[in-house]
C-alpha cells in the first residue's frame, strides 16, 4: 500500500476511509468503483466502521450494568439497524415509524426506548402491544394520555420521566436540548411533582430518570452538571418512596468532524460511576442513547462536479449532492470535510461547494482548497448520521441510494429513488 500523495489529515481519524494509491477505499473497496457502477450522489457506509464505534462503547462498559440504546434517528437505515442488532444493541426510538424500523430488524422490545414530545395515541398503543422497556415522558399531558392508553389495554406503561436539567450542552442552539427555553422534558424544578402525580396514575409504573441534554457534545462536564441534578431528583424520590431502577443519560457524545477532540464513553462512563458510587446509587442501571457516535464517521457521501463557476467574489464547485441529501451545512452551519476520490496534481483552488438546488442555503462546505476538475467524484466526509436520515425530496429530487461496504464486498442497502417513486401517490383533480 502507498500513498501517492500525502493522507490529508482530516481523514486521519476516519481509518476505514484510507487512500491507496492514490485512490480513497472504504474497506477495502475503492470508491470510485461504486460511484462509476452506482451513481452519485451515493451514501457509502463501513460495516467496519459501525463495528469498531460499538466497541468503543462495549469495552467501556465491561461488567457494568449500562445498556446502550442507539438513537437510531440518526442513521435508520435497516442494513444499520440489523448490525446493531446483532451487536447486542437496544434503540432508542421517537415515533412509531422507527418502533416498526426496529420491530422489522428483530430488535428486542425489552431494550427499546420510545423518546419524543409528541407520542400520538396511536404509537402509544403499538410500543406498548411491543413490549418496549420504558416510555420517556417528557409532559405531564403525555403522562397522563399514555395511562389512559395503558389502562384501556390492560397494562401499566413503565415510564421514566424526561427531566430538563437546565444546563448548557454548549453545542450548536438547534441541537441543544437540556436548557430551561427548549421545548424537550419537564422542568428540573416541577420533576417530583410530575412524578408524584405519575405515581397516582392507574396506568403507569415508574422505572426510572430520563435526560438528553444535546447533540454533538465536545466537552464532558455537561453531563455531570446534569448527573449531579438528576441525583438530587433521585434522592428526593427516595425519600418521598419512589424506587428509581435505572438512570438514562441520553446521547449527544460528539465526533471529530474536522479538529475536535470529543470525550471517549469510556471517560464518559468511569466518571458517571466513580459519581454514582460516591453518592451511594452504584446499584443504579444506566442507559446511554448515543447517534451521532456510533454511525457519523461510518460514512460518507459521494458526489459529481458537475461545473466549476468562477465569479469575482467566489469559485464554485456545483456538485449533484446539494440540501436535500445533506441538510446539515444549511441547518446548523457544519463543517463536513471534503476530499477528492483521486486527488490530482495542480494547482489549489478555494471552492465553495454547492448543490443544484434553488436556495442560497444549499452548501455543503465553503472556502475549500481543492484541486479538481468537471468530472471528478468528491467524498463528504461524516457522513453517516443525520444526513441521509434527514434527506428530503426537494427540488424533486430522488433521494440517493446507500451502500454499505463491508471487507471487499458492498451491498446496496437502499435503492436510489426513481423519478416515478417521486411521483406515486399524487393525483390531478
Ligand atoms: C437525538 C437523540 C439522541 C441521539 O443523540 P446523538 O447526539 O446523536 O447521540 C438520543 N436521545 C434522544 C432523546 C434524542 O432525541
Amino acid at each position: 500500500m502507498t500513498t501517492a500523495f500525502p493522507v490529508p489529515p482530516e481523514l486521519a481519524g476516519h481509518p476505514y476511509f484510507q487512500y491507496r494509491n492514490n485512490v480513497l477505499y472504504a474497506e477495502d473497496v475503492p470508491l470510485d468503483h461504486l460511484a462509476h457502477g452506482l451513481g452519485t450522489p451515493l451514501y457509502v457506509y463501513s460495516r467496519a466502521a459501525l463495528k469498531a464505534a460499538w466497541e468503543t462503547y462495549r469495552s467501556a462498559i465491561g461488567p457494568l450494568p449500562v445498556l446502550v440504546c442507539y438513537g437510531m434517528k440518526a442513521n435508520s437505515n435497516l442494513a444499520v439497524l440489523k448490525e446493531f442488532v446483532r451487536l447486542g444493541a437496544g434503540f432508542d426510538i421517537v415515533s412509531g415509524g422507527e418502533l416498526k424500523r426496529a420491530l422489522a430488524v428483530g430488535a428486542d422490545p425489552a431494550k427499546i426506548v420510545f423518546s419524543g414530545v409528541g407520542k400520538q395515541v396511536w404509537e402509544m398503543r403499538d410500543a406498548l402491544a411491543a413490549g418496549v422497556k420504558c416510555f420517556n415522558v417528557e409532559s405531564e399531558g403525555e403522562l397522563r394520555r399514555l395511562s389512559d392508553v395503558a389502562q384501556e389495554m390492560g397494562m401499566r406503561a413503565p415510564v421514566s420521566l424526561r427531566v430538563n436539567p437546565d444546563v448548557d450542552a454548549q453545542t450548536h442552539p438547534y441541537i441543544s436540548t437540556g436548557l430551561k427555553e427548549n421545548k424537550f422534558g419537564i422542568a428540573i424544578e416541577s420533576a417530583l411533582d410530575v412524578y408524584l402525580t405519575a405515581q397516582a396514575l392507574p396506568g403507569l409504573e415508574i422505572v426510572g430518570v430520563d435526560c438528553h441534554i444535546g447533540s454533538q457534545l465536545t466537552d464532558i462536564s455537561p453531563y455531570f452538571d446534569a448527573l449531579e441534578k438528576l441525583l438530587d431528583l433521585i434522592g428526593q424520590l427516595d425519600q418521598a418512596g419512589i424506587r428509581i431502577a435505572h438512570l438514562d443519560l441520553g446521547g449527544g457524545l460528539g465526533i471529530r468532524y474536522t479538529d475536535e477532540t470529543p470525550p471517549s464513553p469510556k471517560a464518559l462512563l468511569d466518571q458517571v460511576f466513580e459519581r454514582l458510587n460516591a453518592r451511594g446509587q452504584g446499584h443504579l442501571h444506566l442507559i446511554l442513547e448515543p447517534g451521532r457516535s456510533l454511525v457519523g464517521n461510518a460514512g460518507v457521501l459521494l458526489t459529481t462536479v458537475q461545473y466549476l463557476k468562477h465569479s469575482d467574489a467566489r469559485n464554485f464547485a456545483i456538485v449533484d449532492a446539494a440540501m436535500n441529501d445533506l441538510l446539515r451545512p444549511a441547518l446548523y452551519d457544519a463543517y463536513h470535510g471534503v476530499q477528492p476520490l483521486r486527488p490530482r496534481a495542480g494547482d489549489l483552488v478555494e471552492y465553495d461547494i454547492v448543490g443544484p438546488v434553488c436556495e442560497s442555503a444549499d452548501w455543503l462546505a465553503k472556502g475549500r482548497a481543492l484541486a479538481i476538475q468537471q468530472g471528478d467524484v468528491l467524498a463528504v466526509e461524516s457522513a453517516g448520521a443525520y444526513s441521509m436520515a434527514m434527506a428530503s425530496n426537494y427540488n424533486t429530487r430522488a433521494r440517493a441510494a446507500e451502500v454499505m461496504v463491508d471487507g471487499s464486498n458492498y451491498h446496496v442497502v437502499r435503492q436510489r429513488e426513481t423519478l416515478d417513486d417521486l411521483l406515486r401517490g399524487e393525483s390531478t383533480l
